[in-house]
């Protein structure tokens, strides 16, 4: 099973992608938590990607492209992965067909732009491993503690409310055109995902026929 998560910043793709990965043994290639790892070890890559998502802006096609067709070549992602975050342009989704990459399933999680303001501002993530959190949807066990690994919940300078808005304008601009990209590959299943979590997985299963 090769998937792709689609969907504006915070609507759920992260949690989701953690719920499947475990369900169905899938590895998660998040770029965005990619991403986020080589800012946090101070490279000069790393410095070059914040400059980017400090504004909510896409990191260039042509680097992206580089990270996650490095991060396919290794020998856990044979076959059996869940892209979250990628591709987030159509010419992103184009170079990964030169790839000869093959995906069996896009699902486009559905949501307002006022419900993901609202769910963006109690939006937490581990600093030392980035498992997603929700302060009301999907808390840890113990507050700002991550269960996985112990590390501190923080809340990403990403996630502030005008970058959140910058973040919807280059979703719907530049991401979004993606929906109907792969319907016409005939992969693509929308799922609304205001529904609680429980329920997005359950349609998602259903649609990839793992009930
Ligand atoms: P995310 O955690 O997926 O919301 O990603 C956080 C930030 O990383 C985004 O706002 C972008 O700046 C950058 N990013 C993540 N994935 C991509 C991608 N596929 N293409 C370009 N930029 C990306």
């Amino acid at each position: 099973m090769k998937m792709i998560l689609l969907g504006a910043p915070g609507a759920g793709k992260g949690t989701q992608a953690e719920i499947l990965s475990k369900r169905l043994g899938l590895v998660i290639i998040g770029t965005g938590n990619i991403i986020r790892e080589a800012i946090a070890s101070g490279s000069a890559l790393g410095k070059k990607f914040q400059s980017y998502t400090d504004h909510g802006a896409l990191v260039p096609d042509d680097l992206v492209v580089e990270m996650v067709a490095d991060r396919l070549s290794q020998p856990d992602c044979s076959g059996r992965y869940i892209l979250d975050g990628f591709p987030r342009t159509v010419v992103q989704a184009e170079k990964f067909e030169e790839m000869g990459a093959t995906v069996d399933a896009v699902i486009s999680l559905v949501i307002s732009d006022e419900e993901i303001m609202e769910r963006m501002t109690g939006r937490r993530v581990c600093e030392r491993c980035g498992t997603p959190y929700h302060i009301h949807h999907n808390p840890p066990a113990a507050e700002g503690v991550c269960d996985k690994c112990g590390g501190t919940l923080v809340t990403r300078k990403d996630d502030a409310p005008d970058t959140v808005a910058k973040r919807l304008a280059v979703y719907h601009e530049q991401t979004e055109p993606l929906v109907d990209f792969y319907r016409a590959r005939g992969v693509l299943t929308s799922i609304d995902a205001t529904q609680g979590m429980d329920r997005v997985t359950e349609e998602i299963l259903a649609a990839i026929g793992e009930t």
